[in-house]
């Protein structure tokens, strides 16, 4: 049996498709969230029916239309006047799930838990459950020209069901119920609900014996942890522990058990029963829920550390190779990344390790230097490479090997206290796994 953790590839958007393709057959699923799908219908149905064949879900997104609303709305052009408006792609997405989202919309009010008499449940369960199924063939048979591979498109690799951002009982309870009534409809492929509550729930009195007892009951095959806001590198230990218990516990329940948006920490807890996590191709290793537009601008994405499961500047680390006695690229490759994009990026000289940082004005009226984009690629790149590597390292090493790499990591940064002093999460990591 592969015991190995999955890293299933969360697409944000179209112009992602370029890592996926590249690595495609290395990630182990891919997720697209229906927003998404509404906003690119065409290029994602050929891009997972025709092009990647490999085992895809597609999140319904349906919490959205449980939160503020001003989250999806966006000044548009309009008749050449400028108005605030639901964005296009939750515009096509709320009819596709069902009346209540589109009255949703209509209103302008958000869902709430008491919407959901027993026929509302049924319908909603059964309305998420056909798009996911039945959303790329449609698109498929729209065209043409796709026509004929409409049924050569296969069915996703799980449902999920429909699924809010819990912050109250009566949120929870509506979780169960239509976890419940999803998975009594048994789709044919697995189904699986999301637990989606703010990180602090972790500590709140009886949640995780709630959750540990109650999930099992409802038949689904497995559950997808998002907690808002829950950040591996920065929580306090306890956090962690509640996450490490909750997932075991879930796990030995029988339940398939994943991170929505996890990174090292959540990948090692492997050994402690989690079957994989999801993130983005350069972000997404944590996300707020209520934060549902995209970051500001573009930042700068910075370079990840495989020593420690962290990004930190260019700069930081160039500081630091001296003192480490990397003075070639063969040492770097030794000391600090030797994987393929490293590789082709520190060829000549480290000084070539600038590259990952590389500032342009991206604009002639642009104040500021930002970072170009075929630096934030090699970044990016050099982020996935590692990060499947990490998944094989994990499956083919037991925990004791997982805690001595983090130790081998500290005492070798140990002096170097740019990067060690903002490294404290290694502490907390090594004593949670350790017991
Ligand atoms: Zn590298």
């Amino acid at each position: 049996m592969d015991n190995k953790p999955q890293l299933i590839i969360r697409m944000g958007s179209h112009a992602e498709k370029d890592y996926i393709l590249k690595l495609g057959k290395q990630f182990d699923g891919i997720i697209i969230g229906a927003n998404i799908v509404e906003a690119t219908a065409g290029a994602t149905a050929s891009l997972i029916g025709q092009k990647l064949k490999m085992p895809y879900y597609i999140d319904p997104m349906t919490y959205v239309f449980g939160c503020n609303l001003e989250g999806i709305r966006s000044e548009q052009k309009k008749d050449g006047k400028t108005v605030v408006d639901y964005k296009r792609a939750y515009r096509r997405l709320a009819p596709e799930l069902g009346e209540l989202f589109s009255n949703t919309l209509k209103k302008n009010k958000p869902i709430s838990p008491e919407d959901f008499t027993p026929t509302v449940l049924k319908q909603v369960c059964q309305k998420v459950i056909n798009y996911q199924l039945k959303r790329l063939h449609t698109e498929f048979e729209k065209d043409e020209e796709y026509e004929k591979y409409a049924d050569s498109i296969p069915k996703p690799a799980g449902i999920f069901s429909p699924y809010f951002f819990i912050r109250s009982k009566e949120w929870f309870n509506l979780f169960l119920r239509l976890s419940k009534t999803t998975a009594d409809i048994k789709p044919e492929p697995p189904v699986y609900s999301v637990l989606c509550a703010d990180y602090e729930m972790l500590i709140e009195d009886s949640f995780i014996d709630k959750a540990v007892a109650e999930i099992p009951k409802t038949g689904v095959n497995g559950i997808w942890l998002w907690f808002s806001k829950f950040n591996e590198w920065t929580v306090r230990e306890e956090y962690l522990r509640a996450f490490k218990s909750l997932v075991k516990q879930l796990s030995e329940k029988g339940l398939e058990v994943y991170n929505r948006h996890g990174g090292y920490f959540s990948l090692a807890l492997n050994k402690f029963g989690m079957k994989g996590i999801s993130h983005g191709v350069g972000y997404g290793e944590k996300k707020d829920v209520l934060q549902i537009k995209g970051p500001p601008n573009a930042p700068i994405v910075n370079y990840y550390l495989p020593d420690m499961y962290k990004r930190f500047g260019v700069p930081d680390i160039e500081i630091c190779l001296h003192g480490l006695g990397i003075t070639t690229p063969k040492d770097f490759h030794e000391k600090i990344c030797g994987c393929v994009i490293c590789k082709g990026v520190v060829k000549d000289s480290i000084l070539d390790f600038q590259r990952f940082g590389d500032k342009h004005l991206a604009t002639p009226k642009s104040k500021r230097e930002s970072q170009t984009s075929a630096a934030a690629k090699r970044c990016r790149f050099h982020f996935l490479v590692n990060r499947i590597i990490e998944k094989d390292f994990i499956g083919g090493n037991d925990l004791a090997a997982i805690i001595q790499k983090i130790s081998g990591a500290q005492e070798k940064w140990d002096e170097q206290l740019l990067i060690i002093n903002n490294s404290n999460h290694l502490i907390r990591w090594k004593a949670v796994l350790s017991s």
